[in-house]
């Protein structure tokens, strides 16, 4: 009954999920407080108590044929103008509601620039370490996902080796910053290198590559580092937004894509994604979501206790002898495996009750992530088994 395709993609389905799934069976053999999962990017922060308040307040004063009717495939028009409009005011643009697509939070984002843009075979760079979900979403546009190796110990993009993947063939580069897996914030500098890079490329093979900015960390960096804006540097740039870890509503399904004002051909674009969105099936992004996000534009999680976490854990695990990436961004640390299989390392780990993710599934053996959007207490209560698995390997 399963596609050949389909196959495949469970073989290699995420790796994260299958250690969630682990951490739920470890928590009923030994209890929730004795396991210690730093798995799944899922946020323990809570959503702002504003985003309740929105959702009661929406429902009792909307009418209900509106709030529960179809509308625009790219969202309520009032809603992208609001969003545009907090856009323009952030970041000094001139953007209206056709510049923006309310999407199915970044997941559906990126699905739906992918079917807008992607012809089969057509190529989509990715650097490693990347989200491993890219696979799938590639895949289901029948584009060639084309990887560049990673970048140790600093894992800034590696714009000479992004040169030499790209060719004639490459519709679509993808970046995700603050990024996922390694905590590392691009600096304006690598932004503006990325941009010449794909400047240079296209006019070479007189393509057009488009640059997707995959977004969901954007207000997750720390000491005040700034994230750039990327179509301030590159033309032909989406950015895929999502409130699922900015406001931890990851099941809501809420984002947007933005569609740079000076992308070629950018109403064209923005119609074709209208049409990508109904095809795939999303047909909108959910209704009351998109009027609870426009309500609370200025609203924000706790960051305080994200970069607590960040501090204890990179803290204590460097004080251990473990080699770790400095975390600027996102709720990830990334660690070089002390032995030389990261999956042996995630093995090791769990005999401690520790649940850890292996960097191949992110395209980077050698290393592992650790998701620190978890209690404190987690962090804390498991640096005595991160210690025995230091002394056990003479780190410490
Ligand atoms: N992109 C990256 C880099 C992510 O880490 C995630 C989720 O963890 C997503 C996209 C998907 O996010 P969403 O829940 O908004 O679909």
């Amino acid at each position: 009954m399963i596609s050949e395709s389909m196959k495949e993609q469970v073989a290699k389905s995420s790796v994260i999920r299958q250690m969630f799934e682990e951490g739920a069976r470890l928590a009923q053999l030994y209890g929730a407080e004795n396991v210690f999962d730093f798995s799944l990017g899922n946020p323990n922060v809570e959503a702002p108590a504003s985003i309740n308040e929105s959702i009661i307040d929406i429902v009792n004063n909307t009418e209900s044929v509106k709030l529960h009717g179809y509308m625009n495939n790219m969202g309520f028009p009032e809603v992208r103008k609001k969003i545009a409009e907090s856009l323009n005011k952030k970041y000094n643009t001139h953007y209206d509601e056709i510049n923006i697509c309310m999407s199915v939070g970044a997941a559906g984002g990126m699905n739906a620039i992918l079917k807008t843009i992607l012809n089969p075979g057509e190529e989509v760079v990715v650097l490693a370490p990347y989200f491993g979900e890219y696979n799938g979403y590639v895949a289901n546009h029948n584009g060639k996902l084309v990887t560049v190796p990673p970048n140790p110990p600093t894992f800034r993009p590696d714009t000479k080796a992004l040169d030499k993947h790209i060719t004639a063939n490459t519709k679509a580069v993808i970046i995700n910053t603050p990024n996922n897996p390694t905590g590392v914030i691009y600096s304006e500098d690598d932004i503006k290198k990325i941009a010449e890079v794909l400047k240079k490329k296209s006019e070479e093979y007189n393509t057009d590559i488009a640059l997707v900015s995959d977004e969901p960390y954007r207000e997750l960096a720390f000491e005040g580092i700034k994230v750039p804006f990327i179509p301030d540097y590159y033309d032909n740039t989406f950015i895929c937004y999502s409130y699922s870890k900015s406001l931890s509503l990851p099941g809501e399904r809420i984002g947007y894509i933005v569609i740079s004002d000076k992308m070629k051909d950018a109403d064209e674009v923005a119609s074709a994604l209208s049409v990508a969105t109904r095809t795939l099936g999303f047909v909108n992004a959910p209704a009351i979501m998109q009027m609870v996000v426009a309500a609370n534009l200025d609203a924000q999680v706790n960051l305080e206790a994200y970069d607590k976490n960040r501090k204890d854990l990179y803290g204590g695990l460097s004080d251990l002898g473990f080699e770790c990436v400095y975390p600027e961004g996102a709720f990830y640390l990334f660690m070089k495996s002390p032995v030389e299989s990261d999956k042996e390392f995630c093995e090791i780990a769990k005999r401690e009750n520790i649940l850890i993710v292996p960097g191949s599934a992110f395209g980077c053996p050698g290393y592992v992530r650790i998701a620190y959007c978890v209690s404190n207490d987690t962090i804390r209560n498991s640096m005595s088994g991160f210690e025995k698995i230091s002394k056990s390997l003479g780190l410490s």
